[in-house]
Order: C-alpha cells, then sequence, then structure tokens
C-alpha cells in the first residue's frame, strides 16, 4: 500500500466527509488533503535540500493531522508533541531533535522560542507565520510528489521516557507505519467509512492506531481531549454526540474509567461494533464487563512497544478465552514479523520457557534518534524468513505457547501507569536534581498486576525536615516543572538512610515490601 496515495484517492472519493472532528471543530478529507499541501509547498521553500524532522505541538485540534501530513509530503518526519508536557520536558526534546521549525495550531508558549534559528509557524501571529496565512497563500498549490518521505525515511519521531531522565526519540519509517496500517486494517476487518474515536495524545503512537486505520479507509477520527478525559460529565455530555462511534481506541485505562458509569453501555453506543485496546495489560475484569454491556461489540487486546509501531500482536477476546486464560494472553504476532522469546545471551528459548520478548520485522524501528550508544543496547539485527530484518529486545518478559505470546510483566524498572509509560530511573534522576534531595528511589504500588500509583522513597541533603507536608508540595511542584503530571509519585516517604544491599545498591525489593 502507498500510504498518502491510498488517503489521497478517499479525498477524490468523498471530500466532504469529515476526516476529523473535536468538538465543533473539523477538517474535511478535501480541507486536510489542501491544507497539508499548502504546508508542505512552504515548508520546502522554508528549509529546502533539508529533512530535519519538524516538531508539531498542540492537543485535538483537527489541524495536528494537517500538520503531520504537512511535514511528510515534503519529506520531514514529525515529531508530536502534547501541550500538556511541561515545557522544560520539551525544551530537551527540541534540543535533542535538532528541528529547525515548530509547527502549532494553537498558540505557541513564549519560552518554547529560545532560538531564534528556530522557525516557528502557530497560531499567535506572534511569531513568523501563521498557520491560517500559510493555508491563504499557499492555497490550491500542489508539492512534489518527489519530496514526499520514501519507505526508509523517518515518517515520525516519538519520545519517550528514558531511564536515563532524558526523553529518548524513537523513529519510525513509512515502511513501519504501511506494515501496521496493512496489518491492522486485515486483521480489525476495518470497513470502509466508520467513526473512530480517539483517546490518546498524539505524542502516543496509540492514537495512530484509530487516525490511520480511519484515513486509509474513508473513516472520521473523532477526538477526546484531556478537559473531556479530566470531567466525566463533559465526557459522557460528548458521548452523546458520539453515539455514530464504531471503532473505539483507546488504553484499557480509560475504558476502566468510563465502565464506572452504569449507563456507559451498547445503548448509549449503539453502533459500536469494535473496541481496540492497546498500551498496558487489558484485565479480565475489564474484557467481562465489555462483553457483557456490549454484547454486540469485538473485543481486541493489542501488544508493542512504541519501537515496534503501535502494536505487533492481537487476540480477540471472547468468552472462551476471558473464561479459558487468566490474565489473558496478548495474542498472536503479525505474520511479517516474528516473535522471539530469548535469554541473557540473546539464544532463542523453547515454547513454554518464559524469558525477554525480542520483535524481528519491518515493523521495527532503525534506533534511537541522534542516540547510536543508547541503540546499540536493545536494537539488532536477525534474520526471518531468510532476510535480515532489525531486531528490539523490549524488556518484556513473556512465553510463547503455541504461537500465542503471554505477557509476563517488565524485566527492568519501566512501568506502565494508566496507559503511560514511565522509566522509574527519569523520576529518580530528575528528583536528584531538586537540590534539597540527596537520594531518590520510586516504586510502584501495584493491584492486580497493574500500578496503581508511584511512591517515591527520598532521603534529603539537610536531615532538618522541619514541615514535612511543604516539602512534599514543593518536590511535587519542582518535580511537575520538569516532568509530564502523570510521572509526579503520588506518595513521597522521607527516610533517614535507604536501606542497601551487601553489593553496595540501595536494596529495592526490601523498599518495596514497605509498600505491601
Ligand atoms: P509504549 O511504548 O508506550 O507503547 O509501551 C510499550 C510497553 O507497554 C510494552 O513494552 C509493554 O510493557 C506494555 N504493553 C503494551 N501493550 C500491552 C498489553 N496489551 N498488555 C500488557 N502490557 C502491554
Amino acid at each position: 500500500m502507498d500510504l498518502l496515495t491510498t488517503i489521497a484517492n478517499w479525498v477524490d472519493k468523498i471530500p466532504e466527509q469529515k476526516a476529523c472532528i473535536h468538538r465543533e471543530d473539523f477538517l474535511t478529507y478535501r480541507q486536510l488533503w489542501d491544507r497539508s499541501d499548502a504546508l508542505a509547498v512552504w515548508i520546502s521553500t522554508i528549509i529546502p535540500n533539508d529533512n530535519s524532522p519538524v516538531i508539531v505541538y498542540g492537543h485535538k485540534q483537527p489541524n495536528m493531522l494537517t500538520a503531520f501530513f504537512g511535514c511528510v509530503k515534503s519529506g520531514h518526519a514529525y515529531i508530536p508533541i502534547d501541550e500538556a508536557l511541561p515545557i522544560d520536558r520539551i525544551l530537551r526534546i527540541i534540543g535533542n531533535s535538532k528541528c529547525k521549525l515548530i509547527i502549532s495550531p494553537t498558540c505557541l508558549p513564549d519560552e518554547l522560542v529560545f532560538d531564534k534559528s528556530i522557525i516557528v509557524c502557530d497560531e499567535s501571529k506572534k511569531f513568523d507565520l501563521s498557520l491560517s496565512a500559510i493555508f491563504n497563500e499557499f492555497s490550491g498549490k500542489r508539492p512534489s510528489i518527489e519530496r514526499r518521505v520514501t519507505l526508509d525515511d523517518n515518517y515520525y519521531i516519538m519520545y519517550t521516557s528514558g531511564s536515563t531522565g532524558e526523553p529518548k526519540g524513537v523513529q519510525l519509517t513509512l515502511g513501519c507505519l504501511t506494515s501496521f496500517v496493512e496489518w491492522g486494517l486485515a486483521e480489525f476487518r476495518i470497513q470502509a467509512n466508520q467513526m473512530f474515536l480517539n483517546q490518546v495524545p498524539f505524542s502516543f503512537d496509540v492514537s495512530f492506531m484509530d487516525s490511520y486505520l480511519a484515513l486509509v479507509s474513508g473513516g472520521t477520527v473523532r477526538c477526546i481531549d484531556k478537559e473531556m478525559i479530566a470531567n466525566p460529565r463533559e465526557l459522557f455530555k460528548e458521548f452523546q454526540v458520539a453515539d455514530d462511534t464504531n471503532i473505539w481506541v483507546s488504553t484499557p485505562s480509560f475504558a476502566e474509567m468510563c465502565l464506572i458509569e452504569k449507563t456507559f453501555t451498547q445503548s448509549m453506543f449503539p453502533k459500536l461494533h469494535t473496541f481496540l485496546f492497546c498500551g498496558e495489560i487489558f484485565t479480565n475484569k475489564c474484557a467481562q464487563k465489555l462483553t457483557d454491556r456490549f454484547p454486540q461489540a469485538t473485543l481486541y487486546n493489542t501488544y508493542g512497544p512504541t519501537e515496534a509501531t503501535v502494536a505487533v500482536t492481537s487476540l480477540q477476546v471472547n468468552q472462551k478465552m476471558i473464561d479459558d486464560y487468566s490474565p489473558l494472553p496478548v495474542g498472536y504476532c503479525k505474520p511479517d514479523c516474528v516473535i522471539r522469546i530469548i535469554d541473557e545471551q540473546g539464544r532463542a528459548l523453547p515454547d513454554g520457557e518464559k524469558g525477554e520478548l525480542a520483535i524481528v520485522g519491518p515493523s521495527v524501528s532503525p534506533g534511537y534518534f541522534q542516540n547510536p550508544e543508547l541503540s546499540k543496547k536493545v536494537f539488532y539485527v536477525d534474520q526471518y524468513q531468510d532476510k535480515s530484518f532489525r531486531a528490539y529486545k523490549t524488556g518484556d518478559a513473556a512465553y510463547i505457547q503455541n504461537g500465542l505470546v503471554f505477557y509476563c510483566g517488565r524485566l527492568d524498572f519501566q512501568v506502565k501507569l494508566h496507559g503511560y509509560r514511565i522509566e522509574l530511573g527519569d523520576i529518580e534522576e530528575n528528583l536528584r536534581l531538586i537540590a534539597i534531595v540527596k537520594n531518590a528511589v520510586v516504586l510502584p504500588v501495584t493491584k492486580d498486576g497493574k500500578c496503581e500509583y508511584l511512591t517515591a522513597f527520598i532521603t534529603l541533603a539537610d536531615q532538618e525536615r522541619a514541615n514535612e507536608f511543604e516539602l512534599i508540595s514543593s518536590i511535587k511542584k519542582q518535580l511537575a516543572d520538569r516532568l509530564p503530571d502523570y510521572m509526579v509519585p503520588r506518595r513521597i516517604i522521607f527516610k533517614d538512610a535507604m536501606p542497601m544491599n551487601p553489593n553496595g545498591k540501595v536494596n529495592r525489593k526490601k523498599l518495596q515490601e514497605e509498600l505491601q
């Protein structure tokens, strides 16, 4: 499949159909295509002969998609950044990406415009050119098809939590995305012109599960924003408008939150026939409740890291699956890839044996952007069907039985909290940067195998802790200036000293026991 040509064919066929809706704002297929053409022409004139990645900043504005297409039509990968991220974190991403252009369908905060050599195109009219001015000025202009990103070029770069305290950029090519989209269309039996629910921010790749599957099949993406998620009354008011949703894509955590409301049933969404879940454990409890409340719908549990493009396994979860397996498996690997379970030396283990899950095939990223050392640790080359492919060691523990993949948690200090991927080391490093903190260990508090919240154990540089309450709020505030809210531990416990192992390392097991 040629991804952009497939979408362009829908533009010709259904130009007036909505491609993306957010509240009262929407974009038709024709608008999405014409505007992104105009933007691509402008990008090619301001940064010609260059393929540096472009930062796209915003939230759920439909023109986020316009910006994505403007970038790839002019040969640039895009880096989606959600406006919920703290400025300090965004500045570090800007620094790492060495971008020359930032595009935003909203107003870019002044603090992000620190480097005058970076061109800014947003809606504030304070900086270089506004997005709407570009749509007008370059209206009707078409970028050369030769400029588009090709299969081996980066299509997007997704920044994710890194254990050293610095976010790391995962590069994904057009080939990676095409492989996912072709598989997803067949695996989830996507029909034309469906209404997709988009819940996950564009700065996480699960959001591409709905947006790209929708756009290559003439469907519509309906966006749920962070204000709706934070306010159940607003969310359920939106659901009344969204009652034409056919395909629901979200993290299981979001569905669990909706299930608290008793009226969240098939009668609220009479046309809903498919639930696609990804990003974290899909519990039997959640699957059972959805099966009971949405008898017409098919549920899929899918699994995959950002490094292997959205998802690489899928399982149709029916009543028999729920009865036979607890926890549920994550499914079967997509046919153009292979999953190997390997030991510490990288040797493949036989069926049924637990080890580290590695993914081999065209879905795998070419590595971390501007970070060959880190890439070398987890990416390698492997053979599959007599061909060499990129391979990625996930850090997930798993085993395979009759082709079915069973996820068994992490081998390292990465956790999933409400679907967000967090390296505990990332929080610990950022805590240690706070002047009053001497050392920090962050641990998950789990229930039914799922992380419920985070607790930080902290030793202080100065043992005087007059007012613990004030100290805690000051630490939390300083951390929130550097990290997204979901990475700020809910609980902070002060220790006079950390318990130590004989090897001189902090005894994390002992601290974990204190939390049980
Ligand atoms: P991300 O890169 O944010 O998509 O996070 C990838 C990680 O999320 C994986 O390596 C797993 O640890 C976890 N994960 C993703 N999907 C699932 C799933 N269906 N069940 C359990 N864990 C999952």
